[in-house]
């Protein structure tokens, strides 16, 4: 069955479920535009559109991709491509590519990894250069060169993908070599779960069988000292069997507060590397790879335009070429470089949250540093305080627009001429402090992904 097939079949079920009414206006002009197993995408004429499908008839849609396909379907993510009238041109030609690859490429993964984290599909670029040569040399004789290697940086730069990239090339070279993929979350929760069930023996049997443990975002064992004991003795098992172990982390092993010395200091007995942010020329060659990989033209005008304008996060950037892409391929010809600016400012700007308040701000950042609200609201003036309390200054003035007086008020009622000096010094930092960049682009992340 092709995507397109699919899809027509699943407006097929809703035309009978939902009103003629809504299905004409909500559906109709809806098209499928990838279908990678148990991940779709599909075109929608807006945000309007996008809301309001997910709010009614994502459900729905879901079901019914179920009883259609053998796949559950984890993902359906729903892309805007552009505002005006949608022209439905059939974009058969991109999903029969994708098919055709995925049985060219019927020869066996590692389970538990994403096929398209390989190295070849990693571009290698200054900031990550000696990630990527610390990856590769861990592939080729796993276990024994650097043990742990430790790769940390900001979010969306690559550290997943070079992570999976290491797992298969192992995998290629030796398919006997059992490699274990597991986010630090899924590692927590099968931890928790095995002791509730009484059956911790199970989850040890699991992770300590293993040749290669790759454990992503490690960050996220702070505050969880039964895991990061089960995680020790784990570590400790498998160092001892020359087995490889692999960790990421969105900071080096030294800023992780709140994870207990004897672990971090095994992290640092290891390889440390960290990939920083892209710098312009890569982002353009991550750009044009992807274009290339699925023949699709963009005018190098385009290409130079978004990769000035995304900056920070390799996820975005490519999230944003495949909104160029789609775009594209629901209009007959190329995009102009005027219409492909157009699109790509109706995705760029960041939305402001809603409702975001000076306490969840002063939260997330109290969080991010391991300091107590109190103290950041208080006046002690400790070197560890300074900062984060500018910080938060900082992000209440970009993304509430609170007033400077009011901040103040929010922060022990300081003055303020306080306020905006905080909010100024911030702004200066950034433009030569990466850490620091990375540290708000962190702090935002969370504030905008958890709330
Ligand atoms: P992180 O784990 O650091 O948050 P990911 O590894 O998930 O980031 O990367 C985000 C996206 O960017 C993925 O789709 C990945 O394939 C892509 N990516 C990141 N770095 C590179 C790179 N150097 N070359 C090609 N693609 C990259
Ligand atoms: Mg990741």
């Amino acid at each position: 069955m092709t995507a397109q097939e699919l899809w027509q079949a699943v407006l097929g079920e809703l035309e009978l479920a939902v009103s003629k009414a809504n299905f004409t206006t909500w559906l109709k002009n809806t098209f499928i535009l990838n279908w990678e197993k148990n991940k779709i995408e599909v075109a929608v004429p807006s945000t309007f559109y996008k809301d309001y499908i997910l709010k009614r008839y994502h459900e729905r849609i879901k079901k019914a991709i179920q009883n259609i396909t053998d796949y559950q379907v984890k993902e359906i993510n729903y892309i805007v491509t552009s505002g005006k009238n949608i022209t439905p041109i059939k974009p058969a030609f991109k999903v029969r590519a994708l098919e055709e690859k995925e049985t060219k490429k019927a020869v066996k993964t590692a389970p538990s990894l994403n096929p398209r984290y390989t190295f070849a599909r990693f571009v290698v670029g200054k900031k990550n250069e000696l990630a990527h040569a610390a990856a590769l040399a861990v592939s080729k004789k796993p276990g024994s060169t650097y043990n742990p290697l430790f790769i940390y940086g900001g979010v969306g730069l690559g550290k997943t993908h070079l992570m999976q990239a290491i797992g298969h090339q192992i995998f290629a070279e030796d398919p006997t070599k059992k490699i274990l993929y597991a986010p630090c979350e899924t590692f927590t929760n099968e931890y928790v779960k095995s002791v509730s069930l009484g059956q911790a023996h199970k989850f040890h049997e699991k992770y300590r069988s293993v040749d290669v443990l790759l454990i992503d975002d490690i960050q996220f064992l702070v505050g969880k000292e039964g895991t990061q004991e089960a995680f020790f003795h784990t570590f400790n098992h498998l160092q001892q069997h020359n087995k490889q172990i692999v960790i990421t982390s969105d900071r080096p092993p030294k800023a992780l507060p709140a994870i207990e010395a004897r672990l971090t200091s095994r992290f640092e007995g290891g390889m440390i590397a960290d990939i920083g942010l892209p710098d312009l020329e890569t982002r353009m060659a991550i750009l044009k790879a992807r274009c290339a990989e699925q023949n699709f033209n963009l005018n190098d005008k385009i290409i130079n335009f978004l990769a000035t304008n995304v900056q920070n996060n390799i996820r975005e950037l490519e999230g944003a070429l495949n909104s160029l892409i789609a775009s594209a391929q629901l209009s007959s010809r190329p995009l102009t470089p005027e219409e492909a600016k157009t699109i790509l400012r109706g995705i760029l700007v960041t939305p402001k949250k809603k409702g975001l308040t000076a306490k969840q701000i002063i939260n997330h950042v109290a969080d991010y540093f391991s300091v107590k609200e109190e103290d950041l609201i208080g006046l002690c003036r400790k070197k560890e305080l300074v900062v984060p309390r500018q910080i938060v200054m900082y992000l209440m003035r970009e993304e509430m627009r609170a007033s400077y007086p009011n901040i103040g008020v929010e922060l022990g009622n300081r003055d303020h001429t306080t306020v905006m000096h905080a909010c100024n010094k911030i702004i200066k930092c950034l433009e030569e402090d990466e850490k620091l960049r990375q540290d708000i682009t962190l702090i935002k992340e969370r504030i905008f992904n958890v709330g």
